[in-house]
């Protein structure tokens, strides 16, 4: 396996895991705050060129970016598999993700229009600017698609980008900024600097030449984000975390309902921010509902990653492990599924059913492979109970009433909501969260407005 190279190295090292096994993959040189102040630098050395580039060849630029990601797809799934655990299956799907978000974005330079608006004695017109130098911070639960969702629309709409993978999972984003490079990115313009939240990600925040964060992570950091930039006004898209709710009304596909129940909260073994970790079943049909539950949950495949049936793998660490069992400690635990017995950082995906809504369970984000399961009286029930949260990323509801799943729908305080499904992430749909699961939205056709200020150009016509 080919391991990308760090010109940075100052900030120390980190041996990277691979969590299937506990053995080191690769000791990754870390950028401190004299390298991240420099990589910012050539960054924003190199925004004015970077703007000036034709649309079709920006756009020109960022397709054979996806070409060159497109021909290493095997490599980027498999260097995956090795730091983050991620089965094969799901990871070349997020290799995938990276090379469709950039063809996706690559359609917008030609296409990121302004308006003109009718007024009096003149033409009146607005551009979209680009920000300058944008900092994305990514976490260790989707390296890559997180990463791209980033990158792809911030480099589309003419920004610089610096880039700051996860301690843990920082080989993907490396490859990825050497690709970059080979695709015929000028220098400086996507620049992937490995190193710690505490001082590259902070500098994202308090560096001026830094015009925007793109932050994704835990929703206590976020807010930290958050006060940071305040200082500068520094725009800031945070993607938070979730405690999403799937509702399942007596009148839905209950053995659908229950099949795809294990994969929607332990799919990348739980540490998903769209996690369905809350599980709302109309109680008429609860104990039924649980009963068909049961194989599917046994059934659920954990297996070394490499395999390629495998549904789910390890965590990725011993710490995350260690911080979920910890929640399974005197909890009523109705279902265990399968796991593998070896070194690495496994635990078998759990089924809980918490003592009422204030159990720890129910509430906190434990982003691990257990779901927790409680009935609700009737729709307003549901409601009621799936928004008792302070997050709202994502949920979905099971119902053949489409009244009824429209109402819901409407009614859940989420940003990501399917019927009859685990909907993932579609590219060109808007995501992101209500309340304490973030502040924006990512993806979809206005990502590029996002990484741009509008400007208003009043044009005289008078002689
Ligand atoms: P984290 O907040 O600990 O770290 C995320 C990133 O922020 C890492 O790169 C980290 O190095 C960096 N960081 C840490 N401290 C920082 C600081 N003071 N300043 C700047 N950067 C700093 O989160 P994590 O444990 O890596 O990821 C798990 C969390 O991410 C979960 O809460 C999950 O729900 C959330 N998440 C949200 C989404 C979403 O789209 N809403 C997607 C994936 C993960």
């Amino acid at each position: 396996m080919r391991i990308p190279t760090s010109p940075f190295g100052a900030g120390g090292d980190v041996t990277v895991l691979n969590p299937a096994t506990a053995e080191p993959v690769a000791v990754v040189p870390l950028a401190d705050l004299a390298e991240t102040d420099a990589a910012i630098e050539r960054a924003h050395r190199a925004f004015p060129a970077w703007r000036a580039v034709a649309p079709a060849d920006r756009a020109r630029l960022l397709r054979n970016f996806a070409a060159v990601v497109d021909s290493h797809l095997e490599e980027l799934a498999w260097l995956e598999v090795a730091n983050a655990g991620h089965t094969i299956g799901n990871a070349r799907w997020e290799a995938g993700n990276v090379r469709d978000v950039l063809t996706y974005y690559s359609a917008s330079p030609e296409r990121h229009f302004g308006r003109q608006i009718p007024v009096a004695g003149g033409l009146d017109v607005t551009f979209h600017e680009p920000l300058g130098v944008v900092g994305v911070i990514v976490p260790w639960n989707f390296p890559m698609p997180i990463a791209g969702w980033g990158f792809a629309p911030a480099l589309a709409a003419g920004n610089t980008v610096v880039l700051k993978p996860a301690e843990l999972t920082p080989l993907t984003a490396m490859r990825l900024g050497e690709l970059a490079l080979e695709a015929g990115l000028p220098e400086g313009v996507f620049t992937v600097i490995p190193g710690k939240g505490s001082i590259v990600g902070e500098r994202f925040v308090t560096h001026p030449h830094v015009r925007k964060v793109c932050f994704t992570g835990s929703t206590s950091v976020g807010k930290g984000i958050m006060r940071g930039c305040a200082d500068q006004v520094k725009r800031v898209t945070l993607e938070l975390g979730g405690k999403s709710a799937n509702i399942v009304f007596a009148d839905a596909d209950l053995e659908k309902a229950a099949a795809s129940a294990p994969g929607g909260a332990f799919d990348n073994a739980g540490q998903d921010c769209c996690a369905r970790s809350r599980i709302l079943v109309e109680h008429t049909v609860y104990e039924r509902f649980l009963e068909l539950l049961q194989p599917a949950v046994e059934g659920f495949r954990v297996a070394d990653p490499s395999q390629p049936d495998a549904e789910m793998g390890p965590l990725i660490s011993a710490r995350q492990r260690d911080s979920v069992a910890a929640y399974l400690d005197g909890a009523d635990v109705a279902m265990t599924g399968q796991t593998v017995t070896r070194s690495g950082f496994w635990l078998a995906p759990r089924v809980v059913l918490p003592r009422g809504v204030e159990d720890p369970v129910w509430r906190h984000e434990l982003f691990g492979p257990v779901v927790a399961v409680l009935p609700f009286t009737d729709e307003a029930d549901a409601i009621a109970k799936a928004n008792d949260t302070e997050y709202g990323l994502s949920g979905s509801i099971f119902t053949r009433d489409v009244g009824r799943a429209l109402r819901v729908a409407r009614g859940v305080e989420s940003g990501n909501l399917s019927v009859n499904s685990h909907s993932s992430v579609r590219y060109w749909t808007p995501f992101g969260g209500f309340k304490q699961s973030g502040l924006g939205r990512e993806l979809g056709p206005d990502a590029p407005n996002s990484f741009s200020e509008v400007k208003n150009v009043f044009i005289s016509t008078d002689s």
